[in-house]
């Protein structure tokens, strides 16, 4: 491994910078204001001209001969003949005429004559103005301008990136570096759950420290790893994390930093990227949204001969395992698509590890919800494990804003800690958007809303594997205007037949109203959208129908199939039929379904037009005990079980501290 090297003398770093000469052009006017001799100037014909030099008015004269004309300074006790008494008390040291003259010759001949005739003796000075700078301006100046212009806006386009501003500078990588003495460090304690990730990348920080441990043993410190998982899930958060925790330098950029609109500039990016690396070696390059370069290649629609992304691609994995030694350099880089990331990138040696970060489950949720509760004042109310419970599929990112989503609630409550209602409305507010209690709905339209949501509600309770329900209601909340909260089983494996009970009870919604309102509405979009889609997967893509058995249409490369289907016009046709007959059947057993409880489901109905809101507890006491239980819910059951219990347990010992000795 290379030794990480002196630091080099730095330069000191003078910087152009366009308010220079902003600054030089103000300190030139205001010198000239300041030096600049004080005179009053005025044109005069040559008939006043002469007048004034017979009755001997100059004190001296310059003849400016290539110009053919001349400055006349007066006395002062004849300025008055040229001056009127208001430009006279302006305070001018001198008083100055100026006379267009035939030539100087001519000039000098009547000099001649007028000092036989009369008593004039003015001091006299030939000269040649230097027009230079006059001429240069006039020649040069627009040129200057346009180039000065030019300069500014290349400037502001390549600038905008942050660091390294400059038309000259668009080659440079725009990373941002951390080291040690960085201030707001992330550190492994800020990162919650993620148990296998957070080994892996602790791993990495330890080559770095202690490589020989590693190198001792004949084994190689990985050249990469990549961070693969759902948006939100804390792969950022891990690489800050490492930046934090390594004792080594860390450069920072986005995948989309080296996209640049000139041709050339992305592979010249990297290069630089890697070259400042070397100087750091041992360090980490962490690249965020790989996939903004990392697109495999040769599948451009495009069709573009010379295409950008791919030459800077190229570059990159050149630089990763090239003919040159990139030895103390570990690339880290996270993606949410690595299903489009180039084959080339991925293989080891390259990216060595591959580490995934999935969605929290409940443990790690709680563990989330530890981290991100810290600063927030919490009242006794509140209980993490409840929280994890109430927050299926959360990733890290949601768990992070119900948290602060709940402080903000509590705080516009005016309330001095937040408390487990705040929590609740705040999930709630995410997973359905804003209450809109001010939206103007007609009285036929919240029944209309009541008799679709009381359709999922009844479904979802009568059907063996539809999500548990936890409330239904119908004041319009973000685009919905009605809306049914489930508490969703966390499966690795979905079945056959729970999808198709959850598409019955989606589909609930749309045959209540056909059935009990008599006509159908635009408000099943949302329902009916995502059976569609359910239908389609199921068939295309998990081989669930029984005519089609087996068989998956599905690229989990997202690239072969883009612009052509994988099967033919007739099979086509057959999975349109199976996804139509599976949807109708689906709809059938929820009208069959809705027929049989068609009284419960009015009551329902009713308490939601009066109530608004509806829970769990209310459809207990409507249609009995739920005759199945999901494991999550078992397990909340519990939960509630032991909270009960322990909340008497400490109210009776409150009462009698002895008493809790003995029990
Ligand atoms: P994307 O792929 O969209 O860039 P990401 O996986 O990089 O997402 P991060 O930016 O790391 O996500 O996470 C966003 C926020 O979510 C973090 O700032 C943090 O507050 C929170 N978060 C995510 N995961 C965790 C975790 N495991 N522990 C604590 N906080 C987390």
């Amino acid at each position: 491994m290379e030794q990480p090297k002196a630091p080099k003398n730095k330069k000191p770093n003078f910087k152009f910078n366009l308010y220079w000469i902003y600054s030089i052009i103000a300190f030139t006017m205001f010198g000239l204001f300041i030096f600049s001799p004080n005179t009053s100037v005025k044109d005069e014909n040559w008939s006043k001209f002469e007048e004034l030099a017979r009755s001997n008015s100059f004190s001296k004269i310059t003849v400016y001969s290539n110009k053919k004309m001349l400055e006349a300074t007066l006395f002062d006790s004849s300025a008055s003949k040229v001056f009127s008494k208001d430009e006279l008390a302006n305070g001018a040291k001198e008083r100055q005429i100026k006379v267009s003259i035939p030539s100087a010759d001519k000039f000098n001949d009547q000099v001649q004559i007028w000092k036989k005739e009369t008593n004039f003796h003015a001091d006299i000075t030939y000269k040649e103005d230097n027009d230079f700078m006059n001429s240069f301006l006039w020649s040069f100046g627009p040129l200057i301008l346009i180039a000065i212009v030019w300069f500014y806006f290349m400037r502001r386009m390549s600038g905008q990136g942050g660091a390294g501003g400059g038309v000259f500078n668009v080659g440079k990588a725009k990373a941002q570096i951390f080291d040690k003495a960085s201030v707001n460090k992330t550190t492994f304690k800020d990162v919650a759950g993620l148990s296998e990730a957070k080994q892996e990348v602790e791993e990495i920080v330890e080559f770095l420290r202690n490589p020989s441990k590693f190198t001792e043993l004949g084994g190689k410190i990985p050249k990469g790893a990549l961070l693969i998982g759902p948006p939100g899930t804390g792969k950022t958060l891990l690489a800050k994390a490492v930046a934090g925790e390594a004792d080594v330098p860390f450069f920072s950029l986005s995948g989309s930093d080296f996209v640049e609109m000139f041709v050339g500039v992305g592979a010249s990016r990297v290069r630089d990227l890697f070259r400042q690396a070397k100087e750091k070696a041992p360090c980490i390059i962490f690249i965020d949204e790989i996939d903004a370069v990392g697109r495999a290649r040769g599948k451009n629609p495009s069709m573009g001969g010379n295409d950008e992304r791919e030459n800077t691609l190229n570059q990159l994995l050149t630089e990763m395992d090239g003919f040159g030694t990139n030895s103390g350099i570990i690339v880290m880089a996270a993606t949410n698509r690595v299903d489009i990331l180039d084959k080339a990138l991925l293989r080891a040696g390259r990216f060595d590890r591959q580490i995934n970060v999935d969605l929290p489950d409940i443990n790690d949720r709680k563990a989330i919800f530890g981290v991100h509760l810290r600063p927030i004042k919490i009242d006794e109310s509140v209980n993490i494990e409840f929280l994890a419970r109430q927050t299926p599929g959360f990733s890290g990112a949601d768990i992070a804003n119900v948290c602060n989503e709940a402080a903000l609630i509590a705080a516009r409550g005016g309330k001095s800690f937040v408390e487990k209602q705040d929590f609740t409305d705040a999930v709630d507010r995410i997973v359905g958007g804003l209450e809109k209690k001010t939206k103007i709905t007609t009285e036929e339209e919240r029944t209309a809303i009541s008799i679709h949501e009381s359709g999922h509600a009844t479904l979802s309770w009568f059907l063996e594997h539809a999500s548990p329900l936890i409330k239904v209601t119908i004041v319009p909340r973000g685009r919905a205007l009605g809306a049914a909260w489930y508490l969703p089983e966390e499966r690795q494996i979905t079945t056959k037949e729970q999808m198709l009970d959850e598409m019955c009870a989606t589909l609930g919604g749309r045959a209540a109203e056909e059935l009990f309102l008599g006509r159908i509405s635009t408000g099943a979009i949302n329902d009916l959208e995502r059976v569609s889609k359910q239908a389609y997967a199921m068939i295309a893509y998990y081989g669930m129908s029984d005519k089609l058995p087996n068989l998956c249409y599905y690229d989990s490369t997202g690239q072969e199939y883009a612009f052509t289907k994988p099967y033919s016009e007739n099979t086509a046709q057959q999975i349109d039929k199976e996804v139509s007959d599976m949807i109708s059947q689906q709809y059938n057993r929820a009208k069959e379904m809705l027929t049989k409880y068609k009284d419960g489901h009015a009551s329902l109905t009713k308490i939601l037009l009066e109530k608004e809101v509806i829970f769990k507890e209310d459809l207990e006491k409507l249609f009995g005990e739920r005759a199945w239980k999901s494991r999550t819910e078992e397990i909340l059951i519990q939960d509630e079980a032991k909270e009960k219990a322990k909340l008497t347990l400490e109210s009776e010992s409150e009462s009698s501290p002895e008493e809790t000795k003995t029990l």
